[in-house]
């Protein structure tokens, strides 16, 4: 699985908002790698800068400099829609109204080829999701509309996951999809008293490196928007019925260990998925180590509650970017030994419980299971902080079709062997929203089928998707 996108707004006079937003995005960058891009209105315009490759990559200290302002938007990709080239790298621009606009998007819209024909627009001509947005939202302000209001016609007639950050002249606008599938927060640069800026951000870590206190999170069909002058909210979009629906995987594998989501640090919600782990599906072993970096804090969980020693198994390389898809069995293990390397002193010989976020379609698992039994291993007991993973997501993150999900297709004694493990045992659903501490506050359509939103296909248990 690949995350969606990260997101930042800031607004903030006097202050090198371009310097904030680099380490902003810097701070999201494990939210795409693919590219990096930022806006500013500066001069009487919108200056755009992106490029392909990670923030450090695609700016360079004078395109910072050139970037002035008092008003920036920031993106970081991973493309779960459209291409992954240059072209389609955000912010996307448009010329429309007196300034134009930029745009940033986290999610994935489903309705796309619904939005684009009512516009007697062509999908496959459009970039991407977010480029169709930006052409809609373009023809309703060169109609006269303002901004703020083609938002609302626009993303009223959108189906699926968006928070969105989009710049003009005087304002930044962050908005969230009605469900609030994607995170985005609002934090405060100065004082209480003494506000000297506002920052929006896809996790709250963005707000942190910046100096921003965090304000709160913004709700669901909200749109916050931000001038010089401050802070103004309404409710853009009428909120879905039922619960928020924050997809459940932020806290299993995407948002970063420090981020707080619904109130809820990750961190801490990941270790208490190791201790309902170990509660639920206990095994007697030697070490319990985790898969890094998402596993480490479930280990820890489950090697307090069992009392089994937590220890160092795995050392990533963190160097790694986008790798490519490997066509063999042994190319994939090559990928899997690129990432991961055993701790072999801490593994010869020792009946290990290893413990990984998620099982999409088994062949990295497989591989590295292979790679904890070259390494000494006489026993390796699998424990996954998630349920198994059965159905696609249409909500911005990118997973395989059903045909592709290892647990679609397969009894968990059926993935034990076909992983090669010892022992394969999932937390249940209600455990880990347990450890969450959310009931039905969070989407988990890819572990139960029950999608909040309409799908772009029709999904059924005989159907590829
Ligand atoms: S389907 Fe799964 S991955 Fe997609 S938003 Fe829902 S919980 Fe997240």
């Amino acid at each position: 699985m690949k995350e969606a996108c990260g997101v930042v707004g800031i607004v903030a006079a006097g202050r090198d908002v371009s310097y904030l937003c680099y380490d902003a995005l810097y701070a999201l960058q494990h939210r795409g790698q693919e590219s990096a891009g930022m806006a500013t209105f500066t001069n009487q315009q919108i200056t755009v800068v992106k490029d392909n490759g990670l923030v450090s990559h695609v700016f360079a200290e004078t395109a910072l400099r050139a970037l002035s302002g008092s008003l920036v938007i920031g993106h970081t990709r991973y493309s779960t829609s459209g291409s992954a080239n240059w072209t389609a790298a955000q912010p996307v621009y448009r010329s429309a109204g007196q300034s134009g606009f930029a745009l940033a998007h986290n999610g994935n819209l489903t309705n796309t080829t619904a939005l684009a024909e009512a516009a007697g627009l062509s999908v496959t001509s459009m970039l991407s999701d977010s480029d169709l947005v930006a052409e809609l939202l373009a023809r309703e302000v060169e109609s006269g509309a303002v901004l703020a209001d083609a938002l609302g016609h626009v993303l009223g007639r959108a189906e699926g996951a968006f928070s969105m950050v989009i710049l003009e002249a005087d304002a930044v606008h962050a908005v969230r999809d009605p469900h609030g599938f994607r995170p985005l927060c609002l934090g405060r640069l100065g004082t209480d008293d003494a506000p000297e800026g506002w920052v929006v951000a896809s996790e709250s870590p963005a707000l942190d490196v910046v100096g921003a206190a965090f304000v709160r999170e913004i709700l669901p069909g909200e749109m916050v928007t931000i001038t010089n002058d401050g802070v103004t909210s309404r409710q853009l979009l009428e909120p879905a019925s039922g619960a928020e629906k924050l997809c459940i995987f932020e806290f299993v594998y995407f948002a970063r260990p420090d981020t707080y989501l619904m109130g809820h640090q990750v961190h801490t919600s990941r270790r208490r998925m190791g201790e309902l782990l170990a509660a639920q599906s206990p095994v007697a072993a030697d070490i319990v180590m985790g898969v890094p970096d998402s596993g480490v804090p479930a280990a820890e969980g489950y090697a307090k509650a069992s009392g089994i020693p937590f220890g160092y198994g795995l050392v990533k390389n963190r160097y790694i970017g986008r790798t490519f898809i490997a066509p063999t069995q042994n190319q994939r293990a090559a990928g899997v030994r690129r990432k991961l390397n055993p701790l072999r002193e801490n593994i010869t010989g020792q009946r290990l419980v290893v413990v990984d976020d998620s099982i999409v379609r088994g062949t990295t698992t497989r591989a590295l299971v292979g790679m904890l039994r070259d390494a000494g291993a006489t026993e390796v007991h699998l424990r996954i902080s998630s349920p198994p993973f059965m159905w696609p997501c249409f909500y911005g993150i990118d997973t395989p079709t059903r045909d592709d999900l290892l647990a679609a297709n397969h009894t968990v004694a059926e993935m034990t062997e076909y992983i090669g493990c010892d022992s394969l045992e999932f937390i249940s659903l209600a455990n880990l929203r347990a450890a969450i501490g959310l009931v039905d506050e969070c989407c988990d359509a890819c572990l139960t089928g029950h999608y909040p939103a309409p799908t772009p296909v029709a999904i059924g248990r005989a159907s590829r998707w």
